[in-house]
């Protein structure tokens, strides 16, 4: 059985908690696509983590972690992401890393680096991971699979070739130093050393695993808003956040996947550039950033302050449409108990007109939100494991989305940790 963990939204929607909570009755749980530019924040026993590489199934015993094919595998913070969660009393976890997984190479978090600063205000808020330099070199197709490690011939050819061509950039575009192709060999060498106890054929260990009967769970990073495809390109990601793209980075038959479970937030929030209809700004914004998330919606990996929102109906509709979804988790709604009045976006005003259909990026940065007022509940929701213990304002809240979103909300979660979840 496969099931998907995804977002609905722009990313940041607790999905690492939700995959955390799935991951107790899973056996393995796959990364599949994104890199180390975004990150999960998990709540356990052992601490509070942020993890941008391992899936969030790492602090199970029971479970092995999988890095897919799809995903950009940066070897140094794979490795120190092992070792700081061993280092906080973690047992060593079982993780398989995919033979035809691509790896981010120094270059390209320069490359990112430097194009950011070319840009200067025209970025695209880049973490500056080297993610959009990785996923052009792959589709490019002179990127460096996790098997090219172990052929020295290969990339002793390979290393050169690339680099006459990167060096002209570097040299020409940016005015910088050209790659030191001996320092990158013995770079790779180690990266080598550092993944090899992982390495192996993962598409042939799930297929097995399907076989056997065993619980297979897919964790997407980022949501439907920042596909490459169905997201708002140009600010999106470079590879595709769907569950559909599971098949493809874990390397699996399509139709395995059982379960969609999109994971919608109770109120919005983005990190980079690109058109946000139902943004707030001002006192209002930092009030809800001070109080979301668990400690304030601050990026996982950059710390930067995420921009906020009041919840799209438009947008979560659209993303729960792409990802296929099966169930909606619901979370971070104990946020919202401070508020006498809670706006949500039910449409975009475009050109005069009203529309509930998310728009092409063109459209969509013309968009003026459509605000609805629901009334706010003024209390605690933390703790309660009844839906119907919530108050009548928190139901009418969470009733009120379901509707206009049109996909079931079968799990609420009312706090960052494991066990705040109301099943429905
Ligand atoms: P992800 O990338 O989708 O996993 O999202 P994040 O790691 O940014 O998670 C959002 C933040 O919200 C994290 O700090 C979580 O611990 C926290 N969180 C997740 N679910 C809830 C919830 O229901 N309530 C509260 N208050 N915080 C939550």
């Amino acid at each position: 059985m496969v099931k998907a963990v995804v977002g609905a939204n722009w990313g940041d929607e607790g999905k690492g908690k939700i995959t955390d909570m799935l991951a107790e009755k899973a056996d393995y749980i796959v990364r599949f696509q994104g890199g180390a530019n975004a990150g999960h924040t998990i709540v356990n026993d052992y601490g509070k983590f942020a993890l941008h590489t391992l899936p969030s199934g790492v602090f199970y015993d029971h479970t092995t972690s999988v890095i897919g094919n799809g995903v950009a595998l940066n070897i140094p913070v794979l490795f120190n992401e092992i070792k700081s969660i061993t280092d906080k009393g973690v047992p060593m976890p079982k993780i398989a890393v995919s033979d035809r997984a691509q790896i981010v190479m120094p270059y390209h978090i320069r490359f990112d680096e430097y194009e950011e600063e070319r840009l200067g205000k025209a970025s695209f808020g880049s973490t500056k991971s080297g993610i959009a330099p990785f996923y052009s070199d792959k589709y490019a197709k002179i990127g460096f699979q996790v098997s090219e490690l172990f052929d020295d011939e290969l990339l002793m050819e390979k290393i050169p070739r690339v680099c006459v061509q990167k060096n002209v950039i570097l040299e020409n575009l940016y005015k910088k130093p050209p790659i030191d192709e001996k320092k990158l060999l013995e770079t790779l060498h180690e990266y080598r050393d550092m993944v090899a106890p992982y390495v192996c054929d993962t598409a042939v260990l799930l297929e097995q695993a399907i076989k056997d009967g065993k619980t297979v769970l897919l964790e997407g990073q980022l949501g439907t808003l920042k596909d490459p495809d169905h997201g708002i390109y140009p600010m999106v990601t470079s590879s595709s956040t769907l569950a559909a793209y599971g098949a493809i980075g874990a390397g699996i038959a399509p139709y395995e996947i059982k379960q969609i479970v999109t994971v919608v937030k109770a109120y919005s929030s983005a990190v980079g550039a690109g058109a946000f209809v139902s943004e707030i700004f001002g006192d209002e914004a930092d009030e809800l950033r001070r109080r979301g998330g668990d400690g304030g919606e601050f990026g996982a990996t950059t710390g930067r302050p995420r921009r906020m929102g009041w919840f799209d109906c438009v947008a979560s509709k659209y993303g729960c449409r792409l990802q296929g979804t099966t169930d909606v988790a619901f979370t971070v709604l104990d946020v919202l108990g401070y508020l006498d009045e809670i706006p949500v976006c039910v449409g975009y005003e475009i050109d005069g007109e009203v529309t509930t259909d998310f728009p092409v990026t063109s459209r969509l940065n013309k968009a003026k939100p459509v605000l609805e007022k629901l009334p706010g509940w003024k209390c605690d929701i933390r703790g309660i494991k009844k839906y119907d213990d919530l108050p009548e304002n928190c139901r009418r809240y969470i009733e009120f989305v379901e509707e206009h979103i049109g996909y079931p909300i079968t799990m609420i979660s009312n706090g960052p940790g494991r066990n705040d979840i109301i099943y429905r």
